[in-house]
């Protein structure tokens, strides 16, 4: 059978869940499912049924979901072509960094294997999605790395930006006008508890203080 769109779409979004799961945490839960899917909680849970039953996933009543080998496969498939596509569109179609999320939302589910591995290559192997998102292999691996974000790391410290954990677009924007893409550097000058708020120093020497909320979205990385 071949995965449609709505599987996939399941799939990706248990394991993104699992991804953000605490550590003593086994299963998504069935309301974190509905709302990542915009469905209500009996229709996701008719779905992850289905997905059950298929081998593809592990559903117990009344506690959640989690994927199997099996499901997990074809979730990471899916995120390696809809990042490429990202990549794709950005780099060859010369589009920017935030519009591509809803193409790629669309494309993910029709590209042949065919057509992302000629991308793939066209692109020479990337790692990384324009985003920062890590790109998995044909072979559905994904290198796991531990991320710093702006409201974790050390304060006065030169640091890179890897990544950015949100696709909405005016936050795309915000991030791009200030200097804070992937690959841009950042120092953290002071963290304000009572007001919940991060006063960075940017790569070009300007200043600026963004919410505690926007910080954690911003993933970095020692730079090096
Ligand atoms: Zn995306």
């Amino acid at each position: 059978m071949l995965p449609s769109s709505t599987v996939e779409n399941y799939l990706k979004a248990i394991y993104q869940g699992q991804a953000l799961l605490a550590k003593d945490a086994r299963l998504v839960s069935m309301g974190q499912v509905a709302s990542a899917l915009n469905v209500t909680p009996g229709t996701a849970t008719t779905m992850v049924k289905a997905l059950a039953e298929s081998g593809l996933a592990e559903y117990e009543p009344y506690s959640g979901v989690r994927l199997t080998a099996a499901g997990e496969k074809l979730a990471v498939l899916v995120l390696r072509r809809h990042r490429l596509v990202e990549l794709f569109l950005v780099q060859v179609m010369g589009m920017s960094w935030d519009e591509v999320h809803e193409e790629a939302e669309q494309l993910e589910h029709v590209v042949s294997d065919r057509l992302i591995e000629r991308i793939d290559q066209m692109l020479g192997r990337p790692t990384h999605d324009p985003h920062g998102d890590p790109i998995p292999t044909a072979e559905g691996t994904i290198t796991p790395r531990h991320h710093d974000s702006l409201l974790t790391c050390p304060i006065n410290t030169a640091l890179r930006v890897t990544r950015i954990a949100d696709q909405d677009r005016a936050f795309l924007r915000f991030i791009e006008s200030n200097g804070l893409k992937p690959g841009q550097t950042v120092r953290v000058e002071a963290r304000d508890a009572a007001a919940d708020s991060v006063r960075l120093r940017l790569g070009n020497g300007a200043e600026i203080t963004i919410g505690a909320r926007a910080a954690s979205k911003l993933l970095v990385d020692a730079d090096s």
